[in-house]
């Protein structure tokens, strides 16, 4: 039997309303091998669970805003089309709400800054505006290995040999980002026919790739480093204000540019416009006329940007046979189990690793549930 994958609709406040969605996304599904089921905009607190219960998979569709009431915030000027109904249904507040219905709570924009340990055992957690939570069951990270052994929890817990592994993980290569809104679609050179393509990958020559590759591992950029461009608004044109598109275009590169990572604060002006350059040889449309909002990171930013990003590296660690598989993030601690009892680590830094896929998180809560006699794996 093909896997029966959930889509969530729009609803449309025309008369009659509607529960609707794009036939792109129900023929994506029936191709990739699954079977497609839309998800009327039914209340989630009712029904989300019903719902996921009854599915193999689910794909959230693309649509409007998500109403900033959900989450206790007035709008803002930029707050584009709302739906009400489809908020009521959407996975994520659909999940705090079953969490909250269980006696649990979801607490955002507070950073953790101590694992709290008793005896060995993960007792819970302390925020950096100093608010204390009791875990009940488990303390569960989806952090960095590095800030988790390092940095929050007390040595007197902890095996030296377990911190030195920790600071030994290796990192990949980081990224530049580039993300320029259009007031029109993208035209790339006729000759290329790629004006339907959402995703196109540019390595150029061969011995570019090649010489690319080589300089970064000086820690060098390469001019002509084979890029990204992807432009998601082609497929769902609610991204962007109408007639608008977003592309997002992206390359490897060095943390340590010229041996220095703040090399890259200081060349990011010139280093956007040298991007936008050359992304207007493959899409000459790309101009001062066209181009309505523009802005860059460089793997400073990135690293910046959330300690996930380890010296850049939007996996957490690099994805090297040494620490991948059974060996991540190093032996020992690569069954999300760690020493500390009742303590599990999840996310890019264990098995399968980075990028949006969940299972980390999935593989995680499996041991957890098996430790609490509760089903799982073993
Ligand atoms: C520019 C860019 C493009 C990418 N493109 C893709 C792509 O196309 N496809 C893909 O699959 N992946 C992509 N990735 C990679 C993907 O985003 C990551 O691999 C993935 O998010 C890792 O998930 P995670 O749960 O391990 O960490 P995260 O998603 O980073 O979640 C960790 C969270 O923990 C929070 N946090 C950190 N420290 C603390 C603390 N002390 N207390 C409380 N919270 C804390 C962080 O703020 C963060 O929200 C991209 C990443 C970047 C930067």
């Amino acid at each position: 039997m093909r896997p029966r994958i959930g889509l969530t609709a729009s609803f449309r406040y025309e008369e009659p309303p509607a529960h609707a969605l794009e036939d792109d996304y129900v023929r994506a599904v029936v191709q990739a091998g699954g079977l497609p089921l839309l998800l009327p905009n039914i209340d989630g607190n009712a029904h989300a669970a019903g719902l996921l219960a009854s599915l193999d998979g689910l794909l959230l569709t693309g649509g409007g805003d998500v109403d900033p009431a959900c989450y206790g915030q007035l709008p803002q000027p930029v707050l584009g089309h709302v739906s009400p109904e489809r908020d009521a249904l959407e996975l994520p507040l659909a999940l705090v709400r079953a969490l909250r219905a269980h006696g649990g709570d979801v607490v955002t924009g507070a950073r953790v800054r101590e694992i709290l340990v008793e005896d060995g055992v993960a007792r819970g957690v302390v925020t950096e505006d100093g608010r204390r939570f009791a875990a009940r069951q488990a303390v569960v990270a989806g952090l960095h290995v590095r800030q988790l052994f390092l940095e929050l929890i007390d040595d007197r817990w902890l095996d030296p040999r377990l911190c030195e592994a920790a600071r030994q993980v290796r990192t990949g290569l980081s990224e530049v980002v580039l993300h320029v809104a259009l007031s029109e679609p993208p035209r790339y050179r006729p000759e290329f026919g790629l004006d339907a393509v959402v995703h196109c990958h540019l390595p150029e020559t061969m011995a570019d790739l090649v010489a690319a590759y080589a300089e970064y591992r000086k820690g060098h950029r390469y001019p002509r480093a084979p890029f990204q461009i992807v432009c998601h608004t082609l497929l769902d044109s609610r991204r962007a204000p109408p007639g608008g598109h977003v592309l997002n275009v992206g390359h490897y590169a060095p943390y340590e540019l010229d041996g220095r990572p703040e090399t890259w604060a200081a060349i990011r002006e010139p280093l956007l416009a040298e991007e936008l350059e050359r992304v207007r040889e493959y899409v000459p449309n790309v101009t001062e006329r066209t181009v309505v909002g523009k802005a860059i990171a460089t793997p400073l930013d990135i690293a910046a940007y959330n300690p996930m990003f380890y010296r850049g590296d939007i996996m957490g660690m690099a994805h090297i046979p040494s620490q991948d598989g059974y060996l991540r993030p190093f032996p020992g601690i690569s069954e999300y189990r760690t020493p500390i009892a009742h303590l599990y680590l999840t996310a890019a830094c264990t098995y399968p690793g980075g990028s949006i896929s969940g299972a980390p998180g999935r593989n995680c809560a499996m041991t957890v549930l098996a430790d609490l006699g509760r089903g799982g794996v073993p």
